[in-house]
């Protein structure tokens, strides 16, 4: 089980993992080709004019941000990583915009690394089900760490974040339906 981004390269990984903040996966998949299309690698995002980068990541929402925040990404890649993405969690949050989400989510799918993201999902279900008692992420992702082996940290939390969409919903989780109902400790499930 992986992320429902498109992508084929760890740089893109990166880039439209930037871009999926506060947005649906299938829109950064609607934008990304034509994305890619014109700025292929770091070098070419990073010389880009942010207005021209706008047009093309305006339906993702918070478009001046996003542009703004890629054409950064890319500089800063460029300037102090020869544009190659790095491979370890603390050279990749080190770059400009990349949080420890994201430098997750790049670790664990584009290089195949041990790794837990803790997006607004994997902390919610998480707590729900009794794994933290945490809401700072880094000790959410902690705790996570500590439960359960290595080889299992990427397949946990992207399966966290896909049952936090499909099942336990942050506003309408579907209790009744849940297969984890009796194992759930969560005291505020819907009658
Ligand atoms: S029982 Fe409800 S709150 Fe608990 S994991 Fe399932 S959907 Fe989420």
């Amino acid at each position: 089980m992986g992320t429902a981004l498109d992508y084929r390269t760890p740089w893109e990984l990166l880039v439209v993992t930037v871009l999926s903040a506060q947005t649906t996966d299938e829109m950064v998949n609607k934008v990304s080709p034509r994305l890619f299309e014109t700025y292929p690698a770091p070098p070419d995002l990073a010389g880009a004019k942010v207005a021209d980068v706008e047009a093309i990541v305006f339906s993702t929402g918070f478009y001046r941000q996003k542009a703004a925040a890629i054409v950064a990404l890319a500089a800063d890649l460029v300037d102090r990583f020869g544009g190659v993405v790095p491979q370890t969690l603390e050279e990749l949050v080190e770059l400009k915009g990349v949080g420890r989400k994201t430098a997750s989510v790049v670790l664990a799918e584009a290089w195949g690394y041990p790794a837990i993201a803790v997006d607004t999902h994997v902390k919610r279900v998480a707590g729900r089900l009794g794994l933290t008692s945490a809401t700072d992420p880094v000790k959410v992702e902690q705790d996570l760490k500590a439960l359960y082996p290595r080889q299992r940290w990427s397949e946990l939390s992207m399966r966290l974040i896909q049952f936090g969409r499909d099942v336990c919903d942050a506003r309408r989780p579907a209790c009744s339906e849940c297969e984890l109902d009796g194992l759930c400790p969560w005291p505020d499930k819907p009658e």
